[in-house]
């Protein structure tokens, strides 16, 4: 820290993204990313011709990327805003609808970027305990007094609620905005989209890491009615105009283009997920009821950290959060079923040296 640092930034503990790790191979499964590449249509669509364009502006509006996607959703381009990953469009939200009068407000267990959102902007946090099986209680978030954040299916549990629990908690909050992060929502979790025409306190964020293997081109977007977009869009046009480059708007558009070739993947991603699942809880693990790309898993006999640490000498590694009361779970990204049956024959081992 420099002597130059503000002071409200002194003690800001930084969003810690997932290892990447450089030199050995390993099988990666620890930062939810897909296992397979993106759709063979985006390699022909990023040619040489496209290259030779980068002199120029991207367009700032995205309209061609946002007008597919809007219509994936039977939606409006006004419905939709583009952001550079949804960790963007969070950050828009936070500045769009949070202030140190409007809380932030969001369950205890959770992705740990909202709480260093809010912590950043001087926003204060409600946290909102789940129960002790990460199960989360819609009534718990009727009249929040404050901006909502939900994750659904939530993250690290992956446990999802039910659109009926969402459609109650929009009801309860006219006064509130409530924030749906589908960053999961293709893996077997129904999206709050459809509600979009009925709630004009909703914001559904999407993002294009997880579901559609492009965590490496940075691609978010927001859905809402027409005016929180249009608040988002004076956040967006306020720090940044040109947040997407030329080729994440291509691969925006080409996503919307080759929806199938995506939900293909994550049906065969699901189905791993499944199997997965079953083996380990054969094994003795708990697993949680994961609607997502991952496994919430804890072994009652051995330590999460152990684990951990064994996988990674056998070249695989998970995630672990070493806080209370889940220092005892890793999320395990769902890879190719191969990567699996590798990581189960390592997790074997483990269990039988201990
Ligand atoms: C991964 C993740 C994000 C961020 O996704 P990017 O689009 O890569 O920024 C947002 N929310 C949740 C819940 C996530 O797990």
């Amino acid at each position: 820290m420099s002597r130059f640092l503000v002071p409200a930034l002194h003690d800001l503990q930084a969003y810690v993204p997932g290892e990447q790790p450089g030199g050995r191979q390993y099988i990666k499964l620890n930062a939810n990313e897909a296992p397979f590449p993106p759709s063979p249509l985006l390699k022909q669509r990023i040619g040489a011709a496209e290259l030779e364009k980068l002199n120029l502006y991207p367009d700032a509006n995205g309209t061609a990327a946002k007008k597919k996607l809007a219509a994936l959703e039977g939606l409006l381009p006004e419905n939709i805003c583009l952001a550079n990953g949804s960790d963007e469009a969070l950050m828009f939200a936070f500045l769009a609808f949070c202030d140190s009068e409007r809380a932030a407000v969001l369950p205890d267990i959770t992705y740990s970027f909202y709480q260093v959102q809010a912590k950043l902007f001087g926003v204060p946090l409600r946290q909102i305990p789940l129960a002790a099986d990460f199960s989360l209680q819609a009534k718990d978030y009727f009249n929040a007094g404050g901006t909502i954040f939900i994750p659904n299916p939530n993250a690290p549990s992956g446990m999802m609620i039910s659109l009926q629990q969402i459609e109650s908690i929009l009801a309860a909050n006219a006064e509130n905005v409530v924030i749906i992060d589908e960053a999961y929502v293709y893996f077997g979790c129904p999206s709050a989209a459809p509600l979009i025409a009925k709630y004009p306190n909703l914001l559904v964020v999407r993002t294009l890491s997880k579901s559609a293997s492009l965590a490496g081109m940075r691609f978010g977007y927001a859905l809402g009615n027409a005016e929180l977009i249009a608040d988002l869009e004076r956040v967006r046009n306020s720090i940044n105009p040109y947040n997407l480059d030329r080729l994440a708007l291509l691969a925006g558009e080409t996503f919307a283009d080759d929806e199938e070739y995506y939900r293909a993947n994550c049906t065969k991603i699901c189905a791993t997920r499944e199997s997965t699942t079953a083996a380990l809880r054969e094994m003795g693990f708990f697993c949680t009821q994961s609607r997502a790309n991952f496994i919430f898993s804890s072994h009652p006999q051995a330590k999460a950290e152990d684990l951990l640490l064994g996988l990674r000498e056998r070249g695989i590694l998970v995630r672990h959060f070493n806080q209370p009361p889940i220092e005892n779970y890793l999320r395990i990204s769902v890879g190719r079923q191969e990567d699996m049956q590798l990581l189960l024959q390592a997790i074997r081992e483990i269990l039988a040296a201990r």
